[in-house]
């Protein structure tokens, strides 16, 4: 008996790896592999969370109208214009599930967000691959893998897990060099790290065009990871035929009541990105001062580093001896970045502790 076939396209699916939570020696470990808020999440966000308990028995507002109503608002965005899914990592799969398929293509550039190609594969539309330009996005090698079968392109603005930045004048010429019949999704879910005169302008270009969706998540600077909340903004087609194969109730009610309150306390918002801000400019010149032992970082504008490693230790080993030391960071060779290690920015103790257990490694190995 062999049972069911899976679809040709599914078989080709790489599982998605998400970062480990634990050492496997039961040690108690500072997990800086998932790019999560190491001061936690508003306070107001938990308490909203936990009022919510007493409704249980009822399903939440399938169209998160509230919550369409605070984003929009602290935007300045049209409230129908804006989708919510389980994650921003659902928004994704709504934006290549409807308007990609079998015959179709969908560019994302090399060392791209990991969840793309799934996204991509599940419908069984075919991922094309542009190169990178020193690991950062390069819209020219992205303008020039479009065919007349593409049909959406995803960028993330910072990337994952590469850190990089596209400023706005290459997202601009990026969309302008498209055809109107490709949707441009520019994934923003680093954006609220960036400084306030550090805009790419994605939000502004969704506004006006008509081919274009920006994403944001709940998961980073608000602290939400748990709760899977994400948010994508469009002009009104895209975002009606995302709602066609969105599941109807995807945001729970407690979700929806915490984002909402996580978008109304700025001052932990502030606070999370001046901590990013201070202890991944600390953390790089750190890890700059190995320079002789071949390790660098790219500059980052995200809650995390890329560290490359072109020396006698590895990244493998230095990933392995890490953890044996009790710090969790994400080795990624499934995504060609076998020689690199990405370390989300902790907290304090944890960006110092790793900051040396990485120095004690180097040093044994010179
Ligand atoms: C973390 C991340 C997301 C979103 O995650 P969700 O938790 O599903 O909202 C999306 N894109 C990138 C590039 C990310 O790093």
């Amino acid at each position: 008996m062999t049972g069911p076939s899976p679809k040709d396209w599914v078989k080709a699916i790489h599982p998605y790896v998400p970062g480990k939570s634990a050492t496997g020696s039961g040690m108690r470990a500072a997990k800086l592999s998932s790019n999560e808020n190491p001061l936690g999440t508003s306070e107001k966000a938990r308490a909203a969370f936990a009022a919510q308990a007493a409704g249980l028995e009822r399903y939440p507002d399938g169209g998160a109208t509230a919550l369409r109503e605070s984003i929009a608002q602290r935007h300045g965005l049209d409230p129908d214009r804006i989708i919510c899914g389980t994650g921003s990592d659902e928004v994704l799969h709504q934006a290549a599930g409807a308007f990609a398929g079998p015959g179709d293509e969908v560019i994302y550039v090399r060392y791209g967000f990991a969840v793309y190609e799934i996204a991509i594969r599940r419908v069984g539309a075919t991922p094309v691959i542009a190169p990178d330009r020193d690991y950062a996005t390069d819209v020219d090698a992205i303008l020039a893998a479009v065919t007349e079968r593409t049909r959406v392109v995803f960028v993330a603005n910072p990337n994952n897990p590469t850190s990089t930045y596209t400023p706005r004048e290459e997202i601009a010429r990026l969309h302008a060099g498209l055809p109107d019949h490709v949707l441009l999704v520019l994934d923003q879910a680093y954006a609220e790290y960036l400084e306030d005169d550090e805009d790419d302008g994605g939000l502004a270009l969704a506004m006006s065009a008509s081919n274009v969706l920006v994403t944001r998540t709940f998961s980073k600077i608000f602290g939400l990871a748990a709760e899977r909340i994400g948010w994508g903004y469009a002009a009104a087609p895209i975002i009606d035929a995302m709602h066609r194969i969105r599941l109807p109730f995807n945001v729970t009610i407690a979700g929806q009541h915490a984002a909402i309150a996580a978008l109304g306390d700025e001052d932990f918002v502030a606070s999370s990105r001046a901590h990013n801000a201070k202890w991944r400019s600390w953390l790089t010149a750190e890890i700059d001062k190995l320079g002789n032992a071949g390790l660098r970082t790219l500059e980052s504008k995200a809650n995390f580093l890329l560290v490359l490693f072109n020396g006698a230790v590895t990244a493998e080993s230095a990933y392995h001896s890490l953890m044996e030391r009790g710090y969790i960071v994400r080795w990624l060779p499934g995504q060609g970045l076998g020689h690199g290690l990405r370390v989300s920015i902790g907290s304090e103790e944890e960006t110092r502790g790793f900051a040396a257990a990485l120095r004690e490694i180097v040093g044994e190995a010179a």
